[in-house]
Order: structure tokens, then C-alpha cells, then sequence
């Protein structure tokens, strides 16, 4: 350890980051409680096992991007690097079978060892919300009006585009991968060292891949939509109609497939060109295979997660809240009343501030630097009446209020 530096890759949040990072997060949960989804944590751990199962071998996060730790006692863990494979264990751990469908919404930190720039860390922190045991399209639907309007909120409409694809069913798939296992097959020798395994592991991970030879190949090979199933295109097609009724748009991108295994039907980005090369901000897709993969009874789910530190670059910070009302006491005998009558105050419900330093002009700039609306001043001889001296810092105007009438006396200042 050199001088005290953070990890690579990681951050601390304070003053407009922790404010921007604070907006994005309240606003999710209140429109995410407003969908009737439920809050839900999980533990930021879980066994190795879970996420190779969960996410995929041949994925980069697993292949290159996990933390993975033994414990004292000999097992392999994982600092979780996405949320959807803890849930779906949560979701068979705790027989929440029982409450499907359900809706849950989460947020927190998620780790990837990935090489740290502008958006992108090693500890870096989502939003995630998924429907579990729905089939039906109107779950993709709903779950899509739920990020748009989550984006619309942060007033980033404007900012962002929805580009969504449907990656089958599981005929659709098949036929779909023996076309890209004979067409990657073909031209292997070209193919990166990653892509070669893929290739017979799981060839549609190549199209994921970010390597440029393989990105050159990726350009020219067959695309699922010869290969759609009927079933699955009227699926895809209800849910394009239904974001068209709920007036989100959004453009249909053919090569758009998902770093994660397990995923079919519904498979979404939404992306943005304001952060150079970090353009996806928030993505997810349908994934009903998984759940019957890690050893529970088959289940449908779709899920999407938005990458918080990304969310809140992009946002325009609301107005700055009111400051707080500070006391100001003159004196040393005014001190202690200043103290009992902010704690007063306080449980009242008033967001209040102590100036106790400095001579009166500079406790008065305090407050208004603060942004205090008014200001309490408590002076020997006022105090000496039972009165304090009540400034408004908007207007200058200046009252004597009764102690025991400041409260309403403040009435006007409640948020
Ligand atoms: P990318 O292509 O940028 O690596 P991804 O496909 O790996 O993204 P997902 O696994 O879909 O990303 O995660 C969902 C969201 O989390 C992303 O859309 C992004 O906003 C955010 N995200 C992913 N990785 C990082 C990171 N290392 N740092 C910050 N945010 C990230
Ligand atoms: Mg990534």
C-alpha cells in the first residue's frame, strides 16, 4: 500500500457524485414501488459455483472479471459481479415459488475486475429490477415501461435510445446456432483465442465479443430472424405493439445479443452516445431458461440493470434542496438555550443548523451560504423577554417571536 490510495477501479462518493448517485437510486425506488415491485437484498457474496452456473463459462465476466476469494474455511466465493444469478438463488432458497409471480427490485455495489475509465470500475453499483414467473410478453412490457419512465424521470428522454432484438425460443436458437457454429466454423483461423472456445461452447457468445477481428466476422453472420420461430416472432411482435402502446420508442437492432447465457425472447439496451465509449446504461433481457439451470423448476423471468455511476452522469441534478434554518446565539449565556431550542425544533420536524462561530456577520454568511431560508437569532437581552429575533433571508425582514411561539412562527418555511 502506497500513501492511502483507494483500489483501482474504485470510488468514494461525496458531495455532488453522492448527490447525483442519491437521485437516480430514490428515483428508481419510488417508481419501482409505484410498478408494485418489492424491495430486496441479497447477500454481496455467494458461492463461485453460483455465478459460473448463472452467468456462464465462457462469459467475459466469468472468464476474466470476477473477484473471487477463498474463505478461511476453504470455499470458493464471489464478490457478486450482477445481481440476476444471486435472485434466482434467492428466489429458490427462500421457496419464494410460492409468492410468483414477483416482482423485486434491488440496488448496490457489483465488482468486476475490468481496466478502469470514465464509467466503467471494478466496484461500480446497479439498480435491478426482475419479474419471476411470468411468461406471458406483458412482463417484457411492463418491465420496459418501467426503465423508460425511470429515465424519462431523470430527464434523460431525450439522452438515451431503446434498442431491442428477440433472440427466440429454443428451436429458434438451435437452428440459429448450427447456422453460427457453420459459418464461425468456416473462418476459425480468423476467429480470437476467446471465440475459438466459444465456438463449440457457446457460439453465440462471438457475437458479444469485443474483440475486433472477431467484431469484423460478427458483421456478416447469419442472423437469428431467418430462423425465427412463429411463436416467437407474434411473441416479439406483442411486445413491440405493447411499447407502442405505452408511447415508448424504440428501434429494433438485429445484431443486439447479451453478454449473459440463458437469455431468449426479449433481449434490450438502452444506450446513449453523451459518455464516449461506456454507452450502455441500462440492459437486460428475458432469461427463462436459468432458474431450471441452477436445479429449480422451470421458471420464466426477464430482468434489466442499470449501472448507477453511468445513470448518474447523464442526469441534471434537481434544485437544491432548502438549506436548514440556523440558530444563532449571541453570546456565551444564549448558548445552551440555542442548543435546547434547535433539539426543540428538530423534533418538531424542521431541518435545523447551529452558527456558533465567528462574530454575528459572519454567522449570518454562514447561514446564507448554508442556503437557511431564516435565520433565529438569540440575543442576552431577548432572550432576558422570553423572545428571539426571527430574519428572513429572502426578504431581510426581521420579527420578535414569544419562544414558545416559534414553531409557528417557522410554519411558512416547512418543506
Ligand atoms: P459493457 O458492455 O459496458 O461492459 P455490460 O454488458 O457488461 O456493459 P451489464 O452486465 O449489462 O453490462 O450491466 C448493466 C449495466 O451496468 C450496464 O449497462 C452499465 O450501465 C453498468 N456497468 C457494467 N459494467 C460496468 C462497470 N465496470 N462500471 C460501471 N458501470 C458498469
Ligand atoms: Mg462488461
Amino acid at each position: 500500500m502506497s500513501k492511502l490510495q483507494p483500489v483501482r477501479g474504485t470510488r468514494d462518493l461525496f458531495g455532488e457524485d453522492a448527490e447525483r448517485f442519491a437521485h437516480v437510486v430514490a428515483t428508481f425506488e419510488r417508481l419501482a414501488r409505484a410498478y408494485g415491485f418489492r424491495g430486496v437484498d441479497t447477500p454481496i457474496f455467494e458461492f463461485t459455483e453460483l455465478f459460473a452456473r448463472g452467468i456462464g463459462e465462457t462469459t467475459d465476466i466469468v472468464s476474466k472479471e470476477m473477484y473471487t476469494f477463498e474463505d478461511r474455511g476453504g470455499e470458493s466465493l464471489t464478490l457478486r459481479p450482477e445481481f440476476t444469478a444471486g435472485l434466482c438463488r434467492a428466489y429458490l432458497s427462500n421457496g419464494w415459488q410460492q409468492l410468483s409471480p414477483l416482482k423485486l427490485a434491488a440496488h448496490g455495489p457489483v465488482f468486476r475486475y475490468e481496466r478502469p475509465q470514465k464509467g466503467r470500475y471494478r466496484q461500480f453499483h446497479q439498480i435491478d429490477a426482475e419479474i419471476m414467473g411470468v411468461a406471458e410478453p406483458q412482463a417484457d412490457i411492463e418491465l420496459l415501461a418501467l426503465a423508460a419512465h425511470l429515465l424519462d424521470e431523470l430527464g434523460l428522454a431525450g439522452k438515451v435510445q431503446l434498442e431491442i432484438n428477440t433472440l427466440g425460443d429454443t428451436p429458434s436458437r438451435l437452428a440459429w446456432r448450427e447456422a453460427l457454429v457453420g459459418y464461425f466454423g468456416r473462418h476459425e483461423a480468423a476467429l480470437s483465442e476467446d471465440s475459438k472456445t466459444r465456438l463449440h461452447k457457446n457460439p453465440m457468445r462471438i457475437l458479444d465479443s469485443k474483440d475486433e477481428g472477431d467484431r469484423a466476422l460478427v458483421a456478416d453472420a447469419p442472423l437469428l430472424d431467418r430462423f425465427l420461430s412463429a411463436e416467437a416472432g407474434a411473441f416479439f411482435e406483442t411486445v413491440l405493439k405493447g411499447l407502442e402502446s405505452v408511447g415508448v420508442p424504440y428501434v429494433v437492432q438485429p445484431r443486439l445479443v447479451r453478454g449473459l447465457d440463458y437469455y431468449c425472447h426479449t433481449a434490450f439496451e438502452f444506450t446513449t452516445t453523451h459518455l464516449g465509449a461506456q454507452g450502455t446504461v441500462l440492459a437486460g433481457g428475458r432469461y427463462d431458461g436459468l432458474i431450471e439451470q441452477l436445479g429449480g423448476p422451470a421458471t420464466p423471468a426477464i430482468g434489466w440493470a442499470g449501472g448507477i455511476e453511468r445513470l448518474g452522469m447523464l442526469v441534471d441534478l434537481p434544485a437544491a434542496p432548502r438549506g436548514p434554518i440556523t440558530v444563532v446565539p449571541m453570546g456565551e449565556a444564549s448558548q445552551l438555550a440555542a442548543v435546547g431550542l434547535t433539539a426543540r425544533l428538530r423534533r418538531a420536524g424542521f431541518v435545523v443548523e447551529q452558527a456558533f462561530r465567528g462574530n454575528l456577520k459572519k454567522r449570518l454568511s454562514r447561514a446564507s451560504d448554508m442556503g437557511a431560508p431564516a435565520v433565529l437569532i438569540l440575543g442576552e437581552d431577548e432572550l432576558a423577554r422570553g423572545e428571539v429575533i426571527l430574519k428572513d433571508l429572502a426578504t431581510g425582514a426581521q420579527q420578535a417571536v414569544a419562544l414558545d411561539q416559534v414553531e409557528t412562527a417557522l410554519a411558512v418555511y416547512r418543506d
